[in-house]
């Protein structure tokens, strides 16, 4: 029996993986690329979901996860004092833009989102959120709930009471033939009419993502969460930046996505790059707000000495090495590369730094082609390359590759998904 076989006739039926009756077994790393069970290797473009975000095998990082699993302590989180977690706090906290901040680490994107929304809750006293149409934050109750499309949601189920801004997306607004100024005002408007259908002083927050992954790479203009935050401010709201995906300087442009909005979030969730592969999350955000939960809360696994130190070589690579600038000149070729191209099925190239989206149409039309998406992705690991696959309709490409892309292996990938686009389009 292969192993897909096996997989299939083990694991529950939703469980995605990519490549269909092909599935893909990665059985090793090195830098950008990866090696299947067959011996092929590929140019990694989608870096396990953004999570290597330093790439695979670094050194640095894997003899400090060695250096800790060799004494011996690979246990909880909580109850002991953990002075890698102490550390990575402390850097975090600094590194956050809030002042005053406190962090608390958890094992994943779910449940960074989930402590979010429980102290936003406590500190306000409420179960309204606010939370925008076409976003992923989750796949417990609460992140499910404020997760923006069924699809991606698969409870009906939420202790929360959910309202849904419009998302003010870049390619909606391009093909409306919008400036950024008018999407901003739209925006804002189409907020204060949700307001008004609440009573304001009771939304606890607001929770976005400065650039939506699951969602496509979409953004809205930049200063959009400034501009939400103005109005959220009057009525004591809070928000919540989800920089799962975001964060850590992958936007090229700035550290954390927020940056590009003019506004400091009230809590930051992080996660999937922080590990480059080992399970780690959290929270960041003001001592008042991450303070308010009124009972004991704490994560077993969440900060673990192994994810802890994995935390710790992973932000210092980061800064040390500049990978938030290598992120913006090498998304600049990529971006620049793929703007540079028309086809009829591309109906769209947007992101910032290494986070790019593609979005492809039925030639001619605004419709959404999925098919076109899949055909371009199969084309990709044909010819060398793995990349993501997102958005509301399946229509978009996504490419996240570690923030440490040499110049060559941008080209070289530029070049294959350039082939694969010009194959599909035929
Ligand atoms: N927020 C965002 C923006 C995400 O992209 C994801 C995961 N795709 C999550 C939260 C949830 O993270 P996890 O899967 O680690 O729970």
């Amino acid at each position: 029996m292969s192993l897909l076989d096996r997989h299939r006739a083990v694991m529950p039926s939703w469980m995605p993986v990519y490549y269909g009756d092909d599935a893909l077994e990665i059985v090793s790393g090195s830098g950008r690329r990866v090696t299947d069970a067959s011996g092929r290797t590929y140019l990694d473009f989608f870096g396990g979901v953004l999570t290597t975000m330093i790439g695979y095998d670094v050194a640095e990082i894997s003899d400090a996860v060695r250096r800790q699993v060799g004494t011996g302590v690979a246990h909880t989180s909580t109850l002991y004092l953990i002075r890698q977690q102490v550390e990575l706090a402390e850097k975090i906290a600094r590194i956050s833009g809030i002042p005053d901040a406190r962090v608390f680490f958890t094992n994943s994107g779910s449940e960074a989102n989930e402590s979010a929304l429980l102290m936003a809750t406590n500190v306000r006293r409420s179960h309204q959120i606010l939370a925008i149409k076409n976003s992923y934050h989750g796949r417990t109750f609460a992140t499910m709930a404020v997760t923006g499309h069924r699809s991606w949601s698969s409870s009906a189920l939420s202790p929360l009471s959910v309202n849904w801004l419009a998302s003010a997306d870049r390619l909606r607004g391009r093909m409306a033939g919008l400036g950024d100024g008018d999407l901003i005002d739209a925006a804002v408007d189409d907020l204060r009419e949700v307001l008004a259908t609440v009573t304001a002083g009771d939304v606890a927050a607001l929770i976005a993502e400065p650039i939506q992954g699951v969602g496509g790479f979409v953004h809205g203009p930049d200063g959009l969460l400034g501009a939400y935050q103005k109005v959220l401010a009057e009525s004591g709201i809070l928000l919540i930046a989800d920089e799962v995906q975001t964060g850590w300087g992958r936007t090229g442009d700035h550290f954390w996505g927020y940056q590009a909005h003019g506004v400091t979030p009230d809590l930051i969730t992080f996660a999937k790059g922080i590990g480059n592969g080992f399970a780690l999350g959290g929270v960041v955000g003001s001592a008042a707000v991450m303070n308010a939960v009124p009972a004991i809360s704490f994560s077993t696994f969440g900060g673990n000495p192994v994810s802890a130190a994995a935390g710790n070589a992973v932000l210092d690579y980061v800064l040390d090495h500049d990978l938030q600038g290598n992120a913006r000149r090498m998304g600049s070729i990529l971006m620049e590369g793929l703007r540079a191209l028309s086809y009829d099925i591309l109906a769209d190239v947007r992101g910032r730094g290494l986070m790019i989206g593609l979005e492809f149409v039925r030639p001619g039309t605004t419709e959404p082609d999925p098919a076109a998406t899949v055909r371009v992705f199969d084309l990709c690991r044909e010819g060398g390359l793995l990349v993501g696959k997102g958005g509301l309709h399946g229509n978009v490409l996504r490419l996240g590759p570690a923030l440490t892309l040499a110049e060559e292996e941008a080209r070289e990938g530029l070049a294959i998904l350039i082939d694969a686009i010009a194959t599909a389009d035929t």
